[in-house]
């Protein structure tokens, strides 16, 4: 284990997988220990909480974060790109246990047979008992942000992912008051991945498993129709996706100044709270139709890229 000389303000550790489970074709959980984790968390609920995984270069090595101190993003970012290993980013699935006995639970997404995938993609697919990641994640008691769940007032919620952003969906659900109402659009890519998620009874789960069919189209017209809106075709340029798209009630990837944005009231989505993520298109289709086309308030709504077809993430 990597350890730090004085504690920076996230963890900067290495984890070890002590559990894989494929859960279905599309997902492999993995958990994590170490005894550095006794050290994680956060004020409140996980909801969708973010972490940066690194992953081992060519030749299975991680870098090192021993004696790291407040430059090590800069000290990491010097190595040549091919030694320092990738850094992708992850979800908090759940977290078990506690003290030094604390045990991080990530799912990962994995792609078929001659499917483009990148580093993070392939670590999970062939993930085993004793591999080894390093995980940026928040310490207990220090500020660390990437929870972006935030709904506010809001009587209703929309929630809507691709495969990518079910295992935030699912972790958002189990944090939930069981008086929370609301409806949840999730695609997967096929059938078999539709997983067992367990919601408060007034949030309604509806899987889309593309089943070879294309991406984005079945829940874009779907979440349409929810919102009352004749069902129309997805249709986004290639020009119009920003693949780092990130709007959530208080940041815009475009520089907008959201917090000074103006206030829509009297609208009848005022009681909704929408949370959007998965590929960057599929978020931009839907950007466009809710507050575009359906008025509905930038402080209510979270759009988030969290990867771009064909495109391999920056960390
Ligand atoms: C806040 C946040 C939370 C996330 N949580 C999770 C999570 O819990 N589990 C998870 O699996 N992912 C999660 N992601 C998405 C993940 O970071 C991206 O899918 C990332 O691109 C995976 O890295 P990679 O190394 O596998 O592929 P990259 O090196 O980034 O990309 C290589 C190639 O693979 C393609 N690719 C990448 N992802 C996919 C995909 N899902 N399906 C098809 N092709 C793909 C790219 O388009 C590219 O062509 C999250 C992203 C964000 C921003």
């Amino acid at each position: 284990m990597t350890a730090t000389a004085t504690p920076l303000p996230l963890l900067l550790e290495e984890i070890e997988a002590v559990r894989v489970e494929r859960l279905s074709p599309s997902f492999v959980r993995v958990e994590f220990a170490s005894p550095s984790l006794a050290d994680f968390g956060v004020d409140g609920p996980l909801y969708d909480q973010r972490i940066k995984l690194i992953f081992p270069n060519a030749a299975g090595r991680l870098p090192s974060f021993e004696s790291a101190d407040d430059s090590w993003w800069e000290t990491w970012l010097d190595i040549p790109e091919q030694e320092r290993g990738a850094m992708r980013t992850y979800t908090v699935r759940a977290v078990h246990g506690s003290g030094a006995d604390t045990r991080l639970v990530v799912d990962f997404v994995v792609h078929g047979e001659g499917e483009p995938s990148g580093p993070g993609g392939e670590w999970g697919a062939h993930a085993k008992v004793g591999d080894r990641v390093i995980t940026m994640a928040p310490r207990r008691g220090v500020e660390f942000g990437g929870i972006e769940f935030s709904p506010g007032t809001a009587k209703r919620l929309l929630l809507v992912g691709d495969e990518t952003a079910v295992p935030a969906v699912a972790a958002i659900l189990e944090c939930l008051h069981p008086t929370a109402r609301g409806a949840v659009f999730l695609e997967v890519p096929v059938s078999a991945d539709v997983l067992d998620l367990r919601a408060p009874d007034g949030v309604r789960v509806h899987w889309l498993p593309r089943d070879g069919g294309p991406r984005a189209e079945a829940i874009h017209a779907a979440v349409l129709e929810h919102l009352g809106e004749e069902p129309a075709a997805l249709v986004v340029d290639d020009e119009e996706v920003d693949p780092d798209l990130w709007e959530t009630p208080t940041y815009s990837s475009s520089g907008e100044d959201v917090d000074s944005a103006l206030r829509v009231v009297g609208h009848e989505f005022d009681d909704l709270y929408a949370w959007i993520a998965g590929e960057s298109s599929m978020v931009t289709g839907l950007r466009r139709a809710l507050v575009k086309d359906l008025g509905i308030d930038r402080h209510q709504v979270a759009f988030m890229g969290y990867w771009r077809l064909g495109v391999a993430m920056r960390s």
